[in-house]
């Protein structure tokens, strides 16, 4: 689950890091009371959307030459001005594709003197299984980029459970960012802070791009992006109360509701497998044949007929979805309940597309005499190559 910055700035707050004061504001109407709480003489005006890139952004509709989604000011005046523009606005930046993201939610900071940008990152290196920091001088710009031209400039280490957070990995950060005296000691603590904020809410990633060194020689986290761990959503009711489900999939949201693995993607071919390893192949299988998966959809171990009713009804309302493979081996899953779940989502909604099962394992027989039975247009497939080949042909014959 990812949050706002200014949520995020939030959560880092709690832990006694450095980041600058704010307002949240959701109506133009608020900015003003949002300058003045924060006095100035410099403000930030940050657009609060789930993607980065921002500042080099742009508006749709906006005038060649319109500055992005995070503009910072001298003028009170401006900063009103600032919001009513981007406000309901559609930002367009590197991470949102060509459609952009509305701005619903902007974040009114005092501005900081920079004197210089640097970068820290934090995530769940599954190499090591640890936690790991990643640090570079060169910050404020597109970390790929450095990590592609200047690899040497990125330092990254892991974090030993075992041991936890010790003054080396402090030592370690300053290194990296070329620091010394009270701004290395400054970079122990915030190391220190770090960490602990992302090992206690269960992060999954940490982005503080860029971690400043102020004018007056502080380190400030000045921009902040935090995933966490759905897993771990159940241990943190906190976080989960920051969800902004208008920055979601809505077809992801009603699949959580079922706990259902579903992820959206941007083919044609909607899938229902059971299993992530065969819902993996089964996207590639379908690539193979030419053809784009429109979903990974993983109904799980034990699926009851009701949340496979759902996950049919989610692959069928998607527009994009012109053809649907279902693929089930039955191990715990039973091919029966696949199958009377299929048909009843079918009877409730419809079904306008091609459909293709394939079905194999526990109590394959009962279900494909469900199948055939129920009148429905199905095309029935032997295995997964045979069903691939089916769902595409009959996607490209549409
Ligand atoms: P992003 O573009 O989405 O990553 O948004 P950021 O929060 O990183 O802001 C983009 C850039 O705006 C930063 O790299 C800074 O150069 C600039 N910026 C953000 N906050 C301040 C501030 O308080 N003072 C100054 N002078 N610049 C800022
Ligand atoms: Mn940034």
């Amino acid at each position: 689950m990812n949050i706002h910055e200014y949520q995020a700035k939030g959560v880092l707050r709690e832990f006694g890091l450095p980041v600058s004061r704010g307002v949240a504001i959701f109506k133009p109407e608020e900015a003003a009371a949002a300058a003045d709480e924060l006095g100035g003489p410099v403000w930030v005006v940050k657009s609060q959307i789930h993607a980065g890139g921002r500042g080099k952004g742009t508006f749709k509709g906006a005038p060649a030459g319109a500055k992005g989604g995070v503009r910072v000011t001298k003028s009170k005046d401006e900063v009103v001005q600032f919001a009513s523009e981007m406000l309901g606005g559609t930002l367009v930046t590197v991470q949102t594709g060509e459609a952009g993201k509305q701005v619903n939610r902007l974040y009114i900071e005092e501005g900081a003197a920079i004197a210089a940008e640097f970068y820290l990152s934090m995530l769940v290196d599954r190499a090591t299984g640890q936690v790991a920091f990643v640090v570079s001088t060169e910050g404020g710009m597109d970390i790929e980029q450095v990590a592609h031209d200047t690899p040497e400039k990125i330092v990254t280490f892991s974090v030993d459970p075992a041991t936890g957070i010790m003054p080396h990995h402090g030592r370690a950060v300053a290194k990296a960012l070329g620091l010394s005296g009270a701004q290395a000691k400054e970079a122990g603590e915030l190391t220190e802070k770090l960490y602990r904020a992302f090992t206690a809410k269960d992060m999954s990633m940490l982005e503080i791009n860029p971690l400043v060194l102020t004018g007056d020689g502080h380190l400030k986290c000045l921009d902040a992006k935090i995933s966490f761990d759905s897993n771990a959503l159940y241990r943190h009711p906190d976080i989960v109360a920051l969800r902004d489900e208008t920055e979601e999939d809505a077809k992801e949201i009603e699949a959580s509701k079922y706990d259902l693995a579903y992820i959206a993607l941007d083919g044609t071919i909607g899938c229902m497998v059971n299993g992530a390893g065969l819902a993996m192949a089964t996207l590639d299988i379908i690539k193979l044949y030419g053809e784009e998966p429109a979903n990974f959809l993983d109904v799980g171990g034990g699926a009851s007929e009701e949340k496979v009713t759902a996950a049919f009804k989610i692959i069928t309302a998607d527009p994009q979805v012109k053809g649907i493979l279902v693929n089930i081996f039955g191990g715990i899953m039973k091919c029966d309940v696949i199958a009377r779940g299929v048909i009843a989502a079918v009877k409730a909604v419809g079904l306008e597309v091609p459909l293709v099962v394939r079905l194999e394992g526990t109590n394959v027989e009962e279900g494909k005499e469900i199948i055939r039975s129920s009148g429905l247009n199905v095309i029935p497939a032997d295995d997964l190559d045979d069903a691939a080949q089916k769902i595409v042909a009959a996607v490209k014959g549409a």
